[in-house]
This record gives structure tokens, sequence and C-alpha cells, in this order.
């Protein structure tokens, strides 16, 4: 896309990416590390995630879907991709064609690609115990199932056994030990093949809560990006995100000046008011309006008015005139707003933010050499 035609710069530094990479390894180590690039590595585009994590060591990728995976196969032919969804009904043999490597969420899954893997075998899984969150996994009586079943592990390689936090991004809340418990008791109920297996189990947010929860390998997401995986404490993650929206118009008023739909603003005194070319239509959360910041150099201004689909009103009264013209660019994610702020004042997560960012954007991506 052309960066002229394009209401805003979305700029993803892929050197940051690779430093975050290295910043949750060194922290889970000796543990592996692997990386959790489902929804489009998390909206920011994995044609170009991936292949940047894999030169800074990564092997092991997490996609949500099949489709997904077969995305990431065609941008990395070696990667080592597992589905997250499990495996799909009637899809083995696209898993096979493609490299896939299913997170068996049950009993029947299990058995199907076990079935399949009669005639295809032997072939590789992951088996994932739900420990807590009650979402995707084998339950205890699964689990049970399985190891009065153990021949249905004869045609597969199971690379990990893993689990899923429910709330690591609270340090303090109770469920985290009780998972970790949970899963040390379902560890002594898996059959013998599966006894050594390697354990799978903290996100982000799990490598934060110390070694307890590292066991042999983890998958972080969002901290890669950017996003705090420590609860409250200071990010120590790099930013990799920025969100950058170009001015259309500055207008000056009078007090008692209306900005935007249902009049929900009013200047109180005369005000210098920037017209910014982003809207609702491209991820800026309406739920934003008359709440968020965005920065010009440094200094932040607030959003007023309410966030229409394609435009976004800032009180830039506070700017130097020449700082702030039509052209020039304002900061709505990144440097001064850091993502986790504009995620809090949206009402949601930085998870959010990043799979919502739109399609109407210029994206560049710094290459880490460009650093
Ligand atoms: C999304 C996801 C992750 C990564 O979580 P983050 O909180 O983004 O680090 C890891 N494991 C599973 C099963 C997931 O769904």
């Amino acid at each position: 896309m052309d960066p002229r035609l394009a209401g805003a710069h979305l700029i993803v530094d892929l050197g940051a990416l690779q430093e975050n990479y290295r910043i949750l390894q060194s922290n889970a180590a000796p543990a592996k590390c692997g990386a959790a690039v489902k929804a489009n590595a998390y909206g920011l585009g994995i044609e170009k995630v991936a292949p940047a994590l894999a030169d800074a060591g990564c092997t092991d990728f997490f996609v949500a879907l099949p489709a997904e995976g077969v995305t990431l196969r065609n941008c990395l032919p070696d990667a080592t991709v597992y589905v997250l969804s499990g495996l799909m009904v009637e899809a083995e043999p696209a898993y096979l064609e493609h490299n896939l490597i299913p997170v068996l969420n049950s009993l029947d899954e299990l058995r199907n690609w076990s079935e399949f893997a009669r005639d295809h075998g032997p072939l590789r899984a992951a088996i994932h115990l739900d420990t807590g969150i009650t979402r995707l996994g084998f339950l205890e009586a699964e689990i049970r199932n399985l190891a009065a079943e153990p021949t249905l592990l004869d045609d597969l390689e199971i690379d990990y056994i893993i689990s899923h936090l429910a709330c690591a991004d609270e340090p303090d809340h109770p469920l985290n030990q009780r998972q970790l418990d949970c899963l040390h008791y379902f560890k002594t109920l898996l059959p013998a093949p599966l006894q050594d297996t390697p354990v799978s189990f903290a996100n982000s947010a799990g490598i934060f809560l110390g070694p307890d929860f590292h066991f042999d390998h983890a998958r972080p997401g969002i901290a890669l990006f950017g996003g705090n995986p420590t609860g409250s404490t200071p990010n120590p993650m790099h930013e990799v995100v920025k969100l950058q929206g170009k001015i259309l118009q500055v207008q000056d008023v009078d007090s008692q000046f209306h900005v935007g739909y249902g009049a929900t603003y009013r200047t109180e005194d005369v005000s210098r008011i920037a017209t910014v070319s982003v809207g609702y239509a491209d991820g800026y959360f309406r739920a934003l309006g008359n709440k968020a910041e965005c920065a010009i150099k440094n200094n932040k201004v607030p959003v007023i008015g309410r966030v229409s689909m394609d435009i976004i009103t800032i009180d830039v009264s506070s700017i130097p005139r020449h700082e702030c013209v039509a052209g020039g660019f304002v900061d709505l994610i990144g440097g001064a707003v850091p993502l986790d702020e504009v995620a809090a004042h949206a009402e949601t997560i930085p998870y959010e933010i990043l799979t919502s960012l739109g399609n109407r954007f210029y994206r560049e991506y710094l290459e880490p050499a460009d650093k």
C-alpha cells in the first residue's frame, strides 16, 4: 500500500519481537520456548512475525486453527506447527499433508488420530490436559480411560503434554497453584509411555509465575508482541507495535463547540481540534471516545468526542501549532501511549486491541538489521 494513500501507519518492530523472544526464552530456561502465533500472530502478520521468531531460534509454533497452520507452513517449511483447537473432524488428511501436529483435546480426537496413524503413522501429536480452565482438554476421567487403553498410543509420538492456565495474569490468584497441583496429579495418572513426555504449561504470564510453572516448555504469545506478562508490575518487554494516525485537518474553534456524533463533548474554551484518520473500523475501539489519549512528540492529548468509523478528534490546544498540521502523525498506540494503557482505556486487554487492528493501515515492518 502507498503510505500516502493510507490513514495510518502500523509499525511492527521485528527486532524488538526477537529481543522479546530472547527475554522469554532466558526467563523460561532451561525450559524450551515456543511461540503462540494464532490469529495472524495476534494481528501483526504471521508471514513476517513467524520467520523473525524462527531467526531468533524459535522452532515450535502454536496456531489455533488448521487453516492458520497451512498459512504458517507456507512461510516456514521446516517449523513445528501445533494446532491448539485440536483435530478437527474429518481433517486428518489435511494435517498430514501440511505436516500439522494436532493438540489432542479429547479421547475422541486421540482415537481418530490413532486410527489414522495406523495407516499413515507413526504420527506426532500433543495431548492437552484440562487442569482447571474447563475449555479444552482431557479431564480426569478421560485420562483414566486413556491409561486403561494405552495401545491407542502405539502409532503416535507424543511431543508434549500441555495444559493451559486460566489466571496466570493474576499472580496471586489461587487457581494458579491449584492448576499446578492438578497437573502434577494428572501426570501420575498417565500411562507408562507418557510418563517421561515433556510438559508445556506456561503462557506469557505463566513464565513469570516462577520456575515451578516452567516444566519443559513454554508457549508465550502476548509478551512477544509487547504486552505486559507480569500482572501489574512494570512491563519487562520491548515495544513491538506502534500505530500512528494521520492528521486530516486542524480547526480553531470557540468555546461551546460540540465535537463528534451525539455531541458528547463540548469545548470549554477556545480550542484547537485535530481530526485524525483512524476509527473503529480500524480497530480503534469506540469505547476510547472521550477516554483515551494519544501523543504528539510524546506530549499527550485527549481524544474528545465519540470515535467514528473512520475518524477521531483530539484536542491539540496544548501543542505548538507547527507540530500539528495536516499530513502529520499522532501516536495512537506506542511511545507515550503504551498498548496496555490503550487496552485499559477501552476496558479490554491488549490481546483484543492487537487482534482487532484493521486492514487499511500502511504496515511497515522494521527488519532487525534496520535498528
Ligand atoms: C493463546 C494461548 C497461549 C499464549 O498465551 P499468551 O497469554 O498470549 O501468552 C498459550 N497456550 C494456549 C493454549 C493458548 O491458547
